[in-house]
């Protein structure tokens, strides 16, 4: 029987700022069992598109593909927040409520061809996830895939990554 992750989402109203519903995935992430159906969930969709490589943006993002790319025995890539990644990295910037952030990646971090699944804990505008997936493409990586342990139906970021597979285990 399929398990109903919401169980495991904690809700905080305002936080961390007045006026915002946080959805918290730390239940799920304390209990095994929970974590691990969670990750097979994404492993299922994964197989079905013949991943070879996984990204996730900091810092969640890595808790939901890491066990995710370890269960596949396929690389993981972290999406970094700015001046966090030696070396050449590309970067790609989005839009927050008040100004922008950017993301960075390794610029070897994806080969030509290779099939990616891009990982975070929650969708909501989307613009994280399309920041990442931009990245990846730029690189020449075949996004064939999107997973989320949370999405946020309202704020629409389902619409930013039309093009793309998403799967998401809970919508609010
Ligand atoms: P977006 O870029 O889609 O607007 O926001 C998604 C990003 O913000 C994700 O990386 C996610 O971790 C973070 N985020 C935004 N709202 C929440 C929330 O309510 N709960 C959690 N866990 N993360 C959130």
């Amino acid at each position: 029987m399929a398990i109903d992750f919401t169980q495991y989402i904690a809700s905080y109203e305002n936080y961390p700022e007045p006026g915002v519903l946080f959805r918290d995935i730390s239940p799920l992430l304390e209990n095994g069992d929970a974590y691990k159906a969670a990750t097979n969930e994404i492993v299922k969709f994964a197989r079905e598109r013949d991943v070879d490589m996984v990204v996730g943006p900091e810092a969640r993002g890595f808790i939901v593909g890491c066990p995710v790319a370890n269960e596949l025995g396929v690389g993981f890539s972290p999406a970094r927040k700015q001046d966090k990644l030696p070396g050449e990295i590309i970067s790609a910037s989005y839009d927050l409520e008040y100004g922008k952030a950017s993301l960075c990646l390794r610029k070897d971090a994806i080969k030509k061809g290779q099939r990616v699944l891009v990982t975070d804990d929650l969708l909501a505008t989307g613009g994280t996830i399309d920041a990442t997936i931009r990245m990846v493409e730029e690189l020449g990586g075949i996004v064939v895939g999107t997973a989320f342990i949370i999405e946020l139906e309202e704020l629409n970021g389902r619409d930013k990554i039309a093009d793309y597979d998403i799967l998401s285990l809970v919508k609010y």
